[in-house]
């Protein structure tokens, strides 16, 4: 078996030994006789994977006894009308924050549910190079919620900073898709955080949304049951079928963090390194580069793009034969991306820097 390096942003790299715990537990978990996947939802046995994977993830997280964790479905999309759905029952305009593609969709769901909504700041006239800084962001004055996105996966913009919401008990949305559990977080600063699991949680198929107790009660009537947190609360996110293995596997991935990596503080110092060594590389050649100010290049997503575009079809081809996986940049904006999430190991940066060295020499 030979696993490549996969830099890719989505699903993305899980680690190795996670695959490997359930491959072990594949047919037979725990001497039941029978897989995960096939367990009721509600048996003692899954019940327990369910509960433990909540208390790992509040550890490592260190997320407050006043906060609700809920583990739903219909990806971080669907959160972008879950938002507005459970927080403005009670009126009031949805504030954003536009630093790229995926502020700007939710930002048009939003407007989809007929929600009065407000740019709050914007990273438009720089051209998604840089956040916003605190002291431009303006609220309106029904402000309902102020939402953005920490780490924009696209752009790889991300936020060096917690953005404030001056407004007395207006709660600050975060959609973390992208960066949650890449380090240390301070859950107490925000209202509602919400992620994909398929970057740094675990596959595809579960979403994560860690909201305050005290908001459970602002959804409007027309909030859909399947998006209305409260709803999944009261039930503990088991009101219909939840993504049983997808839950069982993000388990395991909050377990590796704990015990192998040695929590969010060792894993942001690890990330800390990959990404230096990964935008030294590219400010370090005439080859390659990055446009994003130097205190918002995201330490998940580094996009870049080659001094000639010419050479990006070689470039993609030559790496994948090198056994570096999925580096193209997004279909709507093209050029390279490496994806650095948790599971990607630091020998992956350095296989991929090697690379981009020595594809610089031969082709510059
Ligand atoms: N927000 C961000 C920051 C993302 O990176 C993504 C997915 N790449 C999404 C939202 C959409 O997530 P999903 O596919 O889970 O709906």
């Amino acid at each position: 078996m030979t696993r490549k390096f996969n830099f890719c942003a989505g699903p993305a790299a899980l680690p190795t030994a996670v695959l490997e715990r359930a491959r072990a537990e594949m047919l037979d978990y725990q001497g039941r006789g029978l897989s995960v996947m096939e367990m009721s939802h509600r048996s003692d046995e899954f019940v327990a994977i369910a509960e433990k994977a909540e208390a790992d993830l509040r550890e490592l997280l260190e997320i407050p006894s006043n906060y609700r964790v809920l583990f739903m479905q219909g990806g971080a999309s669907t959160q972008f009308a879950g938002v507005p759905l459970n927080l403005l029952g009670a009126g009031g305009s949805a504030n954003y924050l536009y630093t790229g593609i995926w502020g700007k969709k939710a930002i048009k769901e939003a407007e989809h549910l007929a929600v009065g909504s407000h740019v709050a700041a914007s990273s438009e006239s720089n051209g998604l190079i840089a956040v916003p800084r605190q002291n431009a962001i303006q609220l309106s004055g029904d402000v309902g919620y102020l939402h953005y996105t920490a780490n924009e996966t696209i752009g790889g913009l991300e936020f060096d900073y917690i953005p404030e919401v001056a407004a007395d008990g207006v709660p600050l949305v975060c959609d973390m898709s992208s960066s949650i559990l890449s380090g240390p977080l301070d859950v107490s600063r925000f209202g509602v955080i919400y992620a994909g699991a398929q970057k740094n949680i675990g596959p595809a198929g579960l979403t994560l949304v860690i909201v305050r107790e005290d908001l459970l009660d602002r959804a409007r009537k027309d909030c859909p049951t399947m998006l209305n947190w409260k709803t999944a609360a009261e039930a503990n996110s088991m009101f219909n079928t939840p993504p049983t293995y997808a839950w069982y596997l993000s388990g395991l991935v909050f377990e590796w963090l704990k015990d192998e990596v040695g929590g969010l503080a060792a894993m942001n110092a690890i990330n800390d390194r990959k990404a230096q060594a990964l935008y030294a590389a590219i400010d370090g050649s005439d080859f390659y580069s990055n446009p994003i100010v130097t205190e918002n290049r995201s330490r998940m997503n580094v996009p870049f793009v080659l001094a000639d575009d010419r050479l990006d079809k070689t470039f993609l081809a030559e790496s994948e034969a090198a056994g570096l996986l999925n580096l193209a940049g997004h279909r709507s904006v093209g050029g390279m991306r490496a994806s650095l999430y948790n599971a990607v190991p630091e020998a992956a940066v350095t296989a991929l820097v090697d690379f981009m060295g020595d594809f610089a020499r031969r082709h510059g």
